[in-house]
């Protein structure tokens, strides 16, 4: 078991007989402050699948926290249970016992298959809870810093493409019209776009952005699901869902540049070559999409919007790091933002503690 958990800091497993909680709350890394990730639920089909996920998520989040450079180490938590039939406000305050028995180490959310609604219920147990809607003293919708994210790292792209970081003019592909992908869409037409070119499943995402282009004088253009990879832009830009970067769309591809915020978009690391090979420049989702993160991250100083806008604004320099870093090293950019993050970790390790932040005064603004 221990060959298996290397690497982690602690792993946590929670069972509550009376509530029907199995959960794993995985801590990877503290050096930066205490662990923060989201909590999934999903009927794992065992609890080593379970966590495999864990273990895999809470890494993934040590390095999105010193990406985002937020003074949050990596954690994430799994409940094991089916979010259509197993949900029930007692498993929440469970769980919430679960996270405040570790004392401030672990800061915890929304994640796939849990609402906001969820952890008001856990909320109850413990203040280690982020996210929640404004009325329960959370920051609300996330999917606008995370926007905003997405737009700073077509910025910071179009500088290193074209020498400016005007972003008007262009053409780009958006994959998905969520809450995400219809805001970077609107953004874009305000910025100046050429052309938008669109791919959702709901036709009334799809109609929105539509009348939008329509007021805005913004040309723009539907395509069908999958033929969204071979269009002819500027940019692609995946806010849907992840593993879309892959062998068979890699060769499709007829972009400069992948900005977007879905997450894990790379099916695999070697993918990262792929697109290095054919000279299209990968941004690495977990710089570009941290705009909610720091969001969340940042409700431990009391709600400032502006502030997060500020810190959020900071993707366009990593990412401008990030690609100088792959451009002098010879390495993909994912190589390149992994080892960004690992100095990172390294050259503050130690300096942001959970019990700094314990101790911080409720009124302490960050600069
Ligand atoms: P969302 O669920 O609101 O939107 C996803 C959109 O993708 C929907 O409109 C859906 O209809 C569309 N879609 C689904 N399948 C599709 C397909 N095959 N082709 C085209 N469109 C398809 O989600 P969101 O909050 O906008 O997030 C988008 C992505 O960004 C997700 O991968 C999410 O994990 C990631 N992300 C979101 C945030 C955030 O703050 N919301 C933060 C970080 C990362």
């Amino acid at each position: 078991m221990f060959e298996k958990i290397k690497g982690h800091e602690q792993v946590v497993f929670c069972n509550d007989e009376e509530t029907g909680l199995k959960a794993i709350i995985a801590i990877h890394n503290t050096s930066l402050g205490p662990a923060l990730g989201g909590c999934r639920m999903q009927p794992y089909a065992s609890v080593d699948e379970a966590l495999e996920d864990v273990l895999r998520l809470s890494r993934g989040m040590t390095y999105k926290c010193a990406a985002a450079d937020v003074d949050f180490g990596g954690g994430k938590a799994v409940i094991i249970g089916d979010p259509a039939k197993d949900k029930s406000p007692e498993l929440f305050r469970s769980f919430g016992q679960f996270v405040e028995s570790l004392n401030g180490r672990f800061y915890t959310g929304t994640d796939m298959g849990t609402t906001p609604e969820d952890f008001v219920h856990a909320l109850k147990e413990t203040n280690c809870i982020v996210g929640v809607d404004e009325v329960y003293g959370g920051s609300g919708d996330s999917s606008i810093p995370t926007a905003h994210g997405v737009i700073f790292g077509l910025q910071a792209t179009s500088q290193v493409l074209f020498g400016t970081d005007n972003l008007i003019g262009r053409t780009y592909a958006i994959q998905g019209l969520g809450k995400v992908g219809a805001k970077v869409a609107e953004q874009l037409m305000l910025a100046g776009a050429k052309k938008i070119i669109v791919a959702d499943i709901n036709p009334l995402a799809i109609l929105e952005v539509q009348s939008l282009a329509e007021k805005m004088k913004t040309e723009v253009e539907v395509v069908n699901g999958d033929e969204i990879y071979g269009v002819k832009a500027d940019y692609f830009i995946p806010c849907a869902f992840g593993g879309i970067l892959n062998d068979r769309t890699i060769d499709q591809l007829q972009v400069k540049a992948v900005v977007g915020s879905a997450n894990n978009q790379l099916m695999t690391e070697e993918n990262g070559v792929l697109l290095k090979n054919k000279g299209i420049l990968y941004a690495p989702d977990y710089i570009v999409n941290a705009g909610g993160l720091i969001q969340v991250a940042d409700e431990l100083y009391e709600p400032n919007k502006e502030r997060v806008l500020r810190q959020t604004k900071a993707i366009y320099t990593s990412l401008l790091n990030v690609y100088k870093r792959a451009e002098d090293g010879g390495l993909t950019t994912v190589e390149a933002a992994n080892s960004f993050c690992e100095q990172r970790m390294k050259s503050r390790a130690r300096r942001n503690s959970f019990f700094s932040h314990m101790k911080r005064p409720k009124w302490a603004v960050r600069i």
